[in-house]
């Protein structure tokens, strides 16, 4: 990410960021105009969360408490645990 120097106007570059917060960020800027080279630092943080990813729906289903997790599954029982989730789904 690139941004603006608050001195010329110029594209600064990244010369190294660290971690403030798990979501603020503390970047250093480098002026690449030559004349100027100011050095400055920017604080880039989340502001708003648009869509959160619906993880613990689709990659982890609730466990379920008849069918041990250690069980070794067939066939067979893949076959019967799906027809009965899909019944539950049902009301
Ligand atoms: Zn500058």
């Amino acid at each position: 990410m690139a941004l603006k120097c608050p001195e010329c106007g110029q594209v600064a570059y990244t010369r190294t960021s660290s971690y403030e917060a798990p979501s603020v960020k503390r970047t250093w800027y480098q002026c690449r105009n030559l004349d100027c080279s100011c050095t400055f630092t920017a604080l880039e943080s989340v502001e708003k969360i648009i869509m959160k990813p619906h993880k613990s729906v689709a990659a982890e289903p609730e466990p379920r408490s008849d069918v041990p997790v250690l069980q070794p599954q067939t066939l067979g029982r893949y076959g019967s645990a799906y027809t009965h989730k899909d019944r539950h789904a049902q009301p």
